[in-house]
C-alpha cells in the first residue's frame, strides 16, 4: 500500500506539506506508522498540484520511480512552489507491478490528479481505457477519470462488488475540491485555519486529525468537509 495526502486551502509551500511535518510523506516512505500491507514505500513517489499563475489552474506533477528521501533536487526545490491545492504519494509497488515514474500516482486527465492506494485486479477493470501504464493503479484511475469524478462511489462500489479482494482508497483533486474514498486502508483529516489536509496517515501528532471510516466517501471544498458511506447494503444482507 501506499500513502498519499492531498491539501486545499491557502497556497503554501510543498515542502511544508510533504518533507518538513515530523511524520510526513518523507517519512512514511521509510516509516510509515499505520500502513497494515507493506513495510515501505521505497518504490517512487509523486506531487501533483495546481498552478494557480496559469490560465484554468494547470495541473503540474513531478515523478520519480526512486526513494523520496534520497531526492535532494526536490528538496531544494519544494520550498519554492507554492500552491493551494495538492495531491502527493510514495508508492510501495504491488508484486508484478512495474517500477517507473509512469506507474507512480498521481495520475491525470488533465484536469484532475489521483492517487491509489491498494490493489485492483485488472481483469476486472474495463480493457478499454487509456491508461499511462499497465500499472493497477493507472488503469484504476484511467476508469474513473472515464467514468467521472462525480460517479467515484458508484465506480469504486462497483468494482468493490467486482473484485472482492481489491483495496480502492483514492485521493483526488481538481483545483476547487479534495476527493477521497476509504475501501481497506486509513485515511484521516485535519482542519486547518488555512485549509484542510487528507492523508493515509497524520504527519504529525496533533490531536485534531479525525479518522475516517471504512468504506466511506470524503469531499471537501470551499465548503467543508463531508463524509458519507459507500456502500448502501439493503437491510438483511451481509
Ligand atoms: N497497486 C499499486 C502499485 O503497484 C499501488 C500500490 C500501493 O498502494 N502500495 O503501485
Amino acid at each position: 500500500m501506499c500513502r498519499h495526502l492531498g491539501w486545499l486551502g491557502a497556497p503554501v509551500a510543498i515542502s511544508s506539506l510533504v518533507l518538513d511535518p515530523p511524520q510526513g510523506l518523507r517519512v512514511q516512505a521509510y516509516a510509515p506508522r499505520r500502513q497494515k500491507h507493506g513495510l515501505m514505500n521505497a518504490d517512487g513517489w509523486g506531487v501533483g498540484f495546481f498552478d494557480s499563475l496559469s490560465q484554468g489552474g494547470t495541473p503540474r506533477r513531478w515523478r520519480s520511480a526512486a526513494p523520496l528521501w534520497g531526492d535532494s533536487s526536490f528538496a531544494s526545490i519544494a520550498p519554492a512552489l507554492h500552491t493551494h491545492c495538492m495531491v502527493a504519494a510514495v508508492r510501495s509497488a504491488t508484486v508484478g507491478m512495474p517500477l517507473e515514474a509512469t506507474a507512480t500516482a498521481p495520475f491525470t486527465d488533465g484536469r484532475w490528479l489521483m492517487s491509489h492506494n491498494g490493489v485492483v485486479d485488472r481483469a476486472v477493470l474495463p480493457l478499454t481505457v487509456q491508461a499511462e501504464s499497465v500499472c493497477d493503479s493507472a488503469v484504476l484511475a484511467a476508469t474513473i477519470f472515464a467514468n467521472g469524478l462525480d460517479a467515484l462511489g458508484e465506480t469504486i462500489t462497483a468494482i468493490g462488488a467486482a473484485d472482492p479482494g481489491a483495496r480502492l482508497n483514492i485521493l483526488a483533486a481538481n483545483g476547487s475540491r479534495l476527493l477521497a474514498t476509504t475501501w481497506g486502508d486509513t485515511l484521516y483529516s485535519l482542519r486547518r485555519d488555512d485549509g484542510v489536509v487528507l492523508a493515509s496517515e497524520p504527519y504529525d501528532d496533533d490531536p485534531a486529525w479525525e479518522d475516517v471510516p471504512d468504506r466511506h466517501l470524503v469531499q471537501v471544498d470551499g465548503g467543508g468537509v463531508t463524509v458519507s458511506p459507500l456502500d448502501h447494503k439493503p437491510k438483511g444482507s451481509r
